[in-house]
Parts: C-alpha cells; structure tokens; sequence
C-alpha cells in the first residue's frame, strides 16, 4: 500500500525547505500553538528523566489517576482502570481503529488522519458530511442511510469518530446535534470516537460542553492529550477513557498497544500527570493560551470576511477555514487559473511563502475553495515574546 505523508507534515516540510533555502515563510499549516512549555513542566520532566525503565502499557498508574481526575473535573466518569496512555492522541486513535476494526464513519471535512488510519488498516472511511458551520459531527439525518449503505455494500461499519471542537473549521457542533448524533449511533451499534483535543481551547468555557459521552456514555471513547492546549505535541502524550461497558476494548487496546509502542516515555507521563491534575499555575497557562488563540482565532476570521471569503466564525482552537466563494473565487479563477483548494495553498506557498492546508486534505471537494488557516507561530520568535504575548491583558 502506498502512504503519502499526512498533509499537515507535508507542508510543515515544504516550509522547512524554503526556510533552509532562506526564503521567508509564514507558517499558517500546522496545529500547534507555538507557545512556551510552562516551566512547572519543564522542571517535571527534568526530575523524572532518570526513569529510564519501561513503564505499564496503558501508562503509569499516577497518569491514569490524573486523566480520571480531570475527566471528573468535566462531570465524565472515569475508572483510572479504563484509562490508557500512548504516545499521544494520532497513535493512540489509530490503535483504538485497530481494536474496533472496520469500517469507521469520518465527518466530512474532518482532520486529516481519520480517514487515512481508516485506509491504513485496509478499511474504508464512510464519508458523512457536516452540517454547515457546525463542524465535527456528521449530520445526523445523513448517517443511518450512508451506514445502511455501506452495509448492504459488505463493510463492517463499527465505528463513528466526532472532533469537539473541530479541526479544520474551528467550530463546536451543538448539543442537539450531538445528542441526535448519540442517538443514531446506538440504533446502528457504533462506537463513538470523541477527539476532545480542544475541549479546553473552546473559546467560551461553558459547563454544558457537549460531551457525546454525556448521552451515549456506554458506547463512547474520549481521548484527549495536552498537544494543543499546552504546545506540547512534541512530547507526544495522549489519553484515551473507555466505559465499563467497554471493558473489552479496553483490553484489546492495550494488546494493540503493547505490540506498538510498549509504553508511553515515562518522564513524559510523570509530567503529564501533573499538567492533568490542573494545579493553578497550569490552569492558568491553558486560560491565558485560550484567550490568545480565541483573540487570534477570531481576528483572523475577521479579516478573511473583510476580504471577501465566507467564513464561520470560530469557537475554539486555533483554526480558521475560509471559503474563496463567490466574486473572490471568480477573481481567483481568472486571475491566476486557480481551480482547486490545492492550487490556492500552493500560490501562496510558492509566490509568498505562506504554509496553509488545502481544503481537499479534510476531505472538502477540490473545487471548493477552502483553506484550513492555523494561528500557530503568530506569538513571537523568541521566548520572551511568546510569555509576553500570554501575558498580555488584551491580546
Ligand atoms: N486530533 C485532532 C483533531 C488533531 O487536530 C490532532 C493534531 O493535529 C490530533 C488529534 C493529534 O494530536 P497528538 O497526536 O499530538 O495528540
């Protein structure tokens, strides 16, 4: 089977390239916050290296307790005993597609590597789309028929997979269509996957967040790592909480595991415990990288729209997705012979060393011309003004 490189890692190196060649770059692709490592964390991970050893397969107990504890915190159950670590959430996924098997339901658009996982374990993704400006979850009405479908055509379907808040479109799917979405899910007997990588990035920190696992608790699998919220996707750390009912996945998912990555790095996870015990210097840090990104976030989608694109306004992370509708998509057919998404990021790639994502990587029609924008790197080259940017008062 041939696997090109996922979108997110091909533009990051294109931009490498040009930067080496020193040629000036703006790197608007890829989805990390580009913020400081907090220095409690630093300090964390210094006094553990020592832990050289191989730790427990579904990561260290003190770990397993932290993620339980911040899962109560968010009014979800979590049994520690259901809790598996690995070496952040993308892995992590990817073992849980492995243990479900099948055939998996992936919204459309939808962040790149659900659907390529899906192919990699020679099933198919079952394309649903999204309801428009409510990113994440496929829409409900459209899900039974298109799971009917692909049964009828020999595919297992056993799995749906949700992103809450969303990555490309930086929207949050509403309650109801997230409970519809539950429902559904339990008529066809499919495993809800909640991506909850940017629960803590959701601009307005509302306590009825709308956790599939608040309505279809017994079928649900959360996962979520400090990548985003943290800027720590370098340090490659993710967890996943499963339900009593799914007791057996659990274990079917630790035997994936330990035939993969054995364990998660142990000094990792003893900083990571502490991140997700929430002490108030972290909290903090999450509360001030929230408010940037949503002033960042929303101002980018501000201009965008000033510019003639059409463009939801955002509600969490660090993502804007414009669409080149309408007159500017005709001004950029005529003008440069832009055709597809594609072409688009690579004009402002090439003519302006601008890294964005095609529309047509989440799984968007080519034609349709959208592009994911990433705030990421906007803060600062230096330390200094990165912790300058976050402890601005109005940023
Ligand atoms: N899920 C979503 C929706 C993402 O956007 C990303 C990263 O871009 C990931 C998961 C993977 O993050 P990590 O492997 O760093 O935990």
């Amino acid at each position: 089977m041939s696997v090109a490189i996922s979108a997110t890692l091909a533009a990051n190196e294109a931009l490498d390239h040009r930067r080496r060649a020193g040629l000036p770059v703006l790197p608007l692709a890829f989805g990390e916050a580009g913020l400081n490592v907090h220095p409690g964390l630093e300090r964390r991970l210094g006094a553990a290296a020592g832990r050289g050893a191989y730790g427990p397969v579904a990561g260290s107990a003190t770990l397993r307790d932290a993620a339980a504890g911040y899962w109560r915190r968010r009014g979800l159950p979590a049994d520690p005993d259901l809790v598996v670590a690995g070496p952040g959430s993308k892995p992590l996924l990817y073992a849980l597609l492995l243990a479900i098997g099948g055939s998996v339901v992936v919204p459309q658009p939808s962040w790149v590597s659900y659907a390529a996982q899906t192919r990699l374990m020679g099933a198919e993704p079952i394309f649903v789309p999204t309801r428009p400006g409510k990113g994440g979850v496929p829409d409900p009405e459209l899900l039974t028929g298109a799971v009917s479908r692909a049964r009828a055509a020999g595919h297992a379907v056993r799995s749906v997979v949700l992103t809450l808040p969303d990555n490309p479109t930086g929207t949050l799917a509403p309650e109801d269509t997230v409970r519809r979405l539950c429902e559904v899910a339990r008529e066809l007997d499919l495993v809800i996957i909640a991506d909850e990588i940017y629960r803590d990035l959701v601009f307005d920190q509302r306590a009825d967040f709308p956790s599939p696992a608040r309505f279809a608790p017994e079928r649900t699998v959360t996962t979520t790592a400090l990548s985003k919220s943290l800027a720590l996707g370098g340090w490659r750390i993710g967890v996943a909480r499963l339900p009593e009912e799914l007791r057996g996945l659990r274990d079917r998912l630790a035997g994936v595991a330990s035939e993969i990555w054995s364990s998660a790095s142990g000094p990792v996870q003893e900083a990571a415990a502490y991140a997700f015990g929430e002490p108030a210097e972290i909290a903090d840090r999450v509360t001030a990288s929230r408010r940037l990104h949503a002033a960042v976030a929303t101002a980018m989608a501000e201009r965008f729209a000033e510019a003639g694109a059409r463009v939801v306004a955002p509600q969490g992370g660090f993502y804007s997705y414009p669409e080149f509708a309408g007159p500017v998509g005709d001004h950029l057919r005529e003008r440069f012979g832009i055709e597809t998404s594609a072409d688009l990021a690579d004009l402002l790639l090439e003519e302006h060393g601008v890294g964005v994502l095609p529309g047509s990587a989440f799984g968007d029609p080519p034609e349709a011309l959208r592009l994911r924008v990433a705030s990421s790197l906007l803060y600062g080259d230096t330390p200094e003004q990165r912790d300058a940017a976050l402890a601005a008062p109005d940023p």
